[in-house]
């Protein structure tokens, strides 16, 4: 008997027919005699279409009321589990966040779990209940209902899977596991069996929509074996680990891309009064993400500071730095839309001198400009015209033979 997280997203709960079938995929797992809680998204497009009806109101909602807003999505899908399997025959109740005892900062919209006791879930399974927990969803210390950033029902999932001490947590999707690129739209990509918790990691930071950055993270941490797969069909998925045995001796796993990518550029006069902290620091403080940061000093020209920042962060950058022109002390600002970013990640690179070289040579060979560059120990990223995207996906996987089986 094992104790497992089930993670149903917002398309596999899509519609009553749909909650049905997950319903009775709850229930043969119960059959086998494991303890479950089930974790759930909104349903289909529910979270899109509640943020679109507060956009007909106003363009700038407080993030407070919009997590009001968003956070009923999730309970809707989880009383509905609940009804239907409590009809089902099988002992089942259904939680908020908060009643399950997620406890978060006080960052609405994209707020952290700070605490999570398993304790009250335990005592449900031990009734032999299934457990349903709303996703994406909690409750600050002082009380506030909070969301978790779009996706967070992944970081839900794997929270709870850590603080009852569940054997695995299972994410199903409506994709039956984690690709070497979104097949939508590199042709080759194919499905992997296994990978690392560290290249996960990345591809998910670097847009691999598949599963939410923290989920991996908590994963990671807390040793969490944590599985993606199909939940239209009985396959095995891919399973993320600390290790995994390297595949026909590649050293990429992996290619991300992620569009809307913006380029902003600073120029200052030296001596500079401010400081690239000070640029840095107010960004932080107003929740802006930073990407890859270069700055240039060239002799006889003024030095510049270029970042990359997702478009939807475009407004507040600009709005937060015009405002503090003066106490930061640079001269200039610009920025360049249309942007994309491609990434190749693997944890193979460490140990291979030289990969960065080729990516950078087949780019050039492909007559794609590459604007800016980051590298860490397992992955590059490139920024390249948004229009490159797909053509650079392509040729970056075709490069690194990740469609050889
Ligand atoms: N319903 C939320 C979203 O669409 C959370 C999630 O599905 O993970 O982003
Ligand atoms: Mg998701």
């Amino acid at each position: 008997m094992s104790k497992i997280v089930m993670k149903f997203g917002g398309t596999s709960v899509g519609s009553m027919e749909l909650i049905g079938n997950v319903a009775k995929r709850v229930q043969l797992e119960k059959e086998k005699g494991h303890d479950i809680v089930v974790v759930v998204s909104a349903m289909g497009k529910t979270t899109d279409d509640l943020a679109e009806m507060a956009s007909k109101i106003t363009n700038n909602p407080t993030k407070r009321e919009m997590d009001m807003l968003l956070a009923t999505g999730e309970q809707v899908t989880m009383s509905l589990l609940a009804i239907q399997l409590n009809s089902l025959g099988v002992e089942t109740l259904s939680l908020t966040g908060w009643q399950a005892g997620i406890v978060t900062d006080e960052v609405h919209r994209n707020s952290k779990i700070k605490q999570l006791d398993g304790q009250k879930i335990n005592e449900h399974l031990m009734a032999n209940r299934v457990v349903i927990v709303a996703g994406f969803q909690g409750m600050s210390e002082l009380g506030e209902i909070t969301t978790l950033g779009r996706g967070g029902s992944d970081t839900t999932a794997v929270a709870i899977a850590a603080a009852i001490g569940a054997d695995i947590c299972d994410i199903y999707t409506d994709v039956d596991g984690v690709y070497t690129s979104d097949p939508r739209y590199v042709s080759h990509a194919r499905k992997l069996e296994q990978l690392e918790y560290d290249e996960m990691l990345e591809l998910a930071h670097l847009g691999a929509g598949v599963l939410h950055p923290r989920a991996v993270e908590f994963a990671k941490n807390y040793k969490i074996p944590l599985r993606v797969r199909s939940s239209y069909e009985e396959t095995e998925g891919t399973i993320l680990k600390e290790e995994v045995d390297v595949e026909n001796n590649l050293v990429v796993r992996g290619v991300a891309f992620e569009s809307d990518i913006v380029r902003l550029t600073i120029e200052y006069t030296v001596p500079f009064n401010g400081s690239l902290a000070s640029i840095f620091t107010t960004l932080a403080n107003n929740h802006i993400d930073v990407d890859i940061i270069v700055q240039s000093i060239v002799e006889g020209m003024k030095p510049t500071v270029s970042f990359s920042i997702k478009k939807e962060s475009l407004s507040e950058a600009i709005h937060v730095l015009e405002k503090k022109k003066q106490n930061l002390g640079f001269t200039f600002a610009d920025f360049e839309v249309g942007l994309a970013k491609v990434s190749i990640v693997g944890s193979g690179m460490v140990s291979n001198p030289g990969v960065a070289a080729q990516m950078f040579d087949r780019l050039s060979k492909e007559n794609i400009p590459v604007k800016m560059v980051s590298t860490s120990e397992i992955k590059v990223s490139v920024v390249v015209p948004q229009g490159n995207m797909i053509q650079a996906a392509n040729a970056l996987h075709d490069e690194f033979d990740l469609a050889i089986n």
